[in-house]
């Protein structure tokens, strides 16, 4: 059992740690709080009036209740607070805010060149994020903290790009110390992979404790959530498995350096590719969406075995780490049913039959808004963890 008794930065109250059971939205009543942490009434009852004067938790009306009878029950207040969430892409920005639920208030989508560099992209995030909160009406001292996702190699930790490749200027960029330059808060940045598995699984499979995001987009990864936790291995990048070899592909160069990558064979790039050798004429992975769903043979097949190849490498994923949900997301996921019946037919015949009883290969739900749903949910897991709510309360 988690012990929380222990003080915190709200004096020794221990209010952060009792606001855990409360995070998750559910009405609790003072008894059933006292009752599962075993600590005295009046304990309880300090502790709710403590989060309550900082906004974050509500009393919450009771259906049963008659009268003029007070509410006895509170839930985390999603008003309390907002975060800011970015989804920065390869040409592509996103920025959000949202409230501690993880629903966007306000949103600005704009064309924006990665390759920028990091301060055009993240100054146009700043400004475009402060100019969210003032149209809401809110203030930027109500924001917590801000997630940030981008199309390259995190580590975690300090939160810098390393060796990102289509992110010239970015490696080892202290992103979280530049942005609070300007904004005081904390600041989280991730791979875009990881976190549109975090907004996936806010989405559609919030009790799911395994499961594993795969994005097909101009290149191939995945995101593992393992145990409920994001799997981020010890430099930051497990779960990318474009650089994993298949056997169909033996002859065919990576921009890696190396043959036969799952990128090289499967990314929109590579089917537009494969397509183009056979006298189609598409350019993008884009343009085989659209072939695909005006109803040409030569485009869904190469989708399908685009599929095939995915499920390759996920068979040992799925023999790895036994996920109940594989989740497919990216544009190339925009193709529908023929990807993912090419990922279904190799893992379903593939892996152990105890390992597929219950799996689920589908296509993600989140869809587009998975990267900056999951952006918010990293902001607010910190914002809303012990220590997140002790440096809310000190501030
Ligand atoms: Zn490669």
């Amino acid at each position: 059992m988690v012990d929380i008794s222990r003080g915190s930065a709200l004096g020794t109250s221990g209010a952060s740690e009792l606001f855990q059971l409360l995070r998750d939205g559910v009405p609790r009543t003072r008894a059933s709080l006292a009752q599962s942490t075993g600590l005295a009434r009046s304990t309880v009852a300090a502790r709710v009036d403590e989060l309550m004067q900082l906004g974050l938790v509500t009393p919450v009306a009771d259906a049963a209740s008659t009268g003029g009878r007070p509410p006895s029950q509170f839930a985390l207040n999603p008003a309390a607070r907002i975060v800011l969430a970015a989804d920065l892409g390869a040409s592509h920005a996103t920025i959000a805010v949202s409230d501690l639920a993880g629903s966007p208030l306000a949103e600005r989508s704009e064309r924006l060149d990665i390759a920028q560099g990091p301060e055009a992209v993240l100054g146009w995030m700043v400004e475009a994020g402060l100019a969210l909160i003032q149209q809401l009406g809110r203030d930027r001292h109500e924001l917590a903290a801000i997630g940030i996702g981008v199309p390259g190699p995190v580590e975690h930790s300090s939160g810098r790009p390393v060796n990102p490749p289509i992110m010239p200027g970015w490696d080892r960029f202290d992103v979280p110390g530049w942005v609070q330059q300007h904004l005081e808060v904390p600041v989280l940045v991730d791979n875009d992979v990881n976190i549109m598995a975090l907004g996936e699984r806010a989405l559609a499979w919030p009790h799911v404790e395994h499961m594993v995001f795969v994005k097909v987009a101009t290149g191939i990864g995945s995101g593992i959530i393992s145990g409920g936790l994001l799997q981020r291995g010890a430099q930051g990048i497990a779960g990318d498995i474009g650089h994993v070899r298949v056997a169909r592909g033996a002859d065919v160069p990576c921009h890696c350096g190396n043959r036969g990558c799952l990128e090289a064979l499967a990314s929109g790039p590579a089917i537009a590719r494969a397509l183009r050798e056979e006298g189609v004429a598409v350019h993008s992975g884009n343009d085989v969406v659209d072939l695909v769903k005006r109803g040409d043979l030569a485009a869904i097949q190469a989708v399908r075995q685009a599929g095939r190849d995915i499920g390759e490498v996920l068979t040992a994923c799925v023999s790895l780490i036994n996920p109940s949900v594989i989740a497919i997301g990216g544009s190339m996921a925009r193709a529908g049913e023929h990807l993912i019946a090419g990922v279904r037919e190799v893992v379903y015949t593939r892996s152990m039959p105890l390992a597929t009883e219950h799996l689920a290969i589908v296509q993600s739900a989140a869809a587009e808004n998975a990267g900056v749903l999951g952006a918010s949910m990293l902001a607010i897991h910190h914002a809303l963890s012990p220590e997140g709510i002790d440096a809310l309360a000190a501030r």
